[in-house]
């Protein structure tokens, strides 16, 4: 029989199995301590747990870590980790930047949404991750304490797995968790409503939308969630909550030659926007296997991020990371290896 991981349990379930194998309730911040501050990988090394219960919780519970299975290197220094999962393979992205480390985190194996330009919507969805497989991804890598910033962007849609992606949240933000700042971790989704709204009630988190296109019908060709959840919708819901103090809202644009980065578009998505405090993110296009878009031109995309910004709308254009490894934006896959 497998074991439990205690990975990805909050301080209410550890005191739970504290009481279970008779210990007193604040040994559960001892075993919080253990695992999510000082990472330990097994049972045996929680020293101020008496020995004999020690023995006991081992019978039903592991820590639930797991090394990677690969890693592959970029010449620009990010690393592309793959970890074994119950429901298939996920990538976690590295990506150093001088003081800042950031780690860009998969929340499901595979994904729904089937987003066009996407390598992991197109290989379909294999599962959810749980919170201990999310929290794994970041405790795992060799670069684990270097860590400044977390970005849930990586393979899957994390308001399609909400419960889990919050429990991940709720351990990585806690006081008896690893006590990091909300600032420091941004969500985005292509805006699954149902998600967006228990995640703004329910974390102070950063959050970024994937958009792409101000224009509904073409968001809809790209984008079959836009179907379901409209980004006009989206946008009046968000214009409820409070973007202008410490939580920022971010846009993720993807520019594609002659598709979405025309004058037109930029006019288009000034107009969307300009009621809501947020900045908008411009990404290049990395080419995908059978996807037939193209990238836009650099001048192209200094003129649609500088339009914005002299209308009123914080603009900045993505550096582009990883593309010889295939980590870049939209090209990670739920495969058994790497290259
Ligand atoms: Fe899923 Fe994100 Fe890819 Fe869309 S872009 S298919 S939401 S992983």
């Amino acid at each position: 029989m497998s074991k439990e991981p205690l990975l990805g349990k909050d301080l209410k379930q550890l005191s739970t199995i504290a009481l279970e194998i008779g210990l007193k309730p604040y040994a559960a911040k001892q075993i919080a301590n253990w695992i999510y501050i000082k990472q330990v990988h097994n049972i045996e090394e929680m020293t101020n747990i008496p020995l004999a219960k020690r023995k006991i919780l081992q019978q039903q519970y592991c820590i639930g870590r797991t090394k990677p299975v690969q890693s592959v290197q970029s010449i620009d220094g990010t690393i592309k980790y793959l970890f074994k999962t119950t429901h298939g393979h996920v990538e976690t992205v590295y990506l150093p930047d001088g003081d800042r480390h950031t780690l860009c985190v998969s929340s499901q194996v595979g994904c729904k949404m089937g987003c066009k330009f996407c390598m992991t919507g197109k290989n379909g969805w294999q599962g959810h991750l749980t919170a201990d497989e999310i929290l794994n991804q970041i405790y795992s890598i060799n670069e684990s304490a270097l860590l400044t910033n977390l970005v849930f962007m990586g393979m899957g849609e994390p308001f399609d797995n909400t419960t889990e992606v919050l429990k991940a949240l709720t351990v990585l933000t806690s006081e008896w968790g690893n006590k990091l700042s909300a600032r420091r971790i941004t969500v985005s989704t292509v805006g699954v409503m149902p998600g967006l709204i228990n995640f703004i009630n329910n974390s102070e988190c950063h959050l970024a939308i994937s958009l792409h296109t101000p224009l509904p019908q073409q968001r809809a060709e790209i984008m079959p969630i836009e179907k379901a959840y409209p980004i006009h919708n989206i946008i009046n819901t968000l214009q409820k909550y409070d973007f202008a103090h410490q939580r920022r809202l971010s846009f993720e644009y993807i520019l594609f030659k002659g598709y979405n980065d025309t004058p037109r578009h930029a006019v288009q998505l000034v107009k969307l926007l300009k009621n809501i405090p947020c900045r908008v993110n411009l990404i290049k296009w990395h080419t995908i296997e059978g996807v037939d878009m193209h990238k836009t031109t650099i001048e192209d995309l200094e003129k649609f991020r500088d339009y914005l910004n002299n209308n009123g709308i914080i603009c900045t254009i993505r550096k582009s990371r990883g593309e010889d490894i295939a980590a870049a934006c939209g090209q990670l896959k739920n495969q058994t290896n790497l290259t």
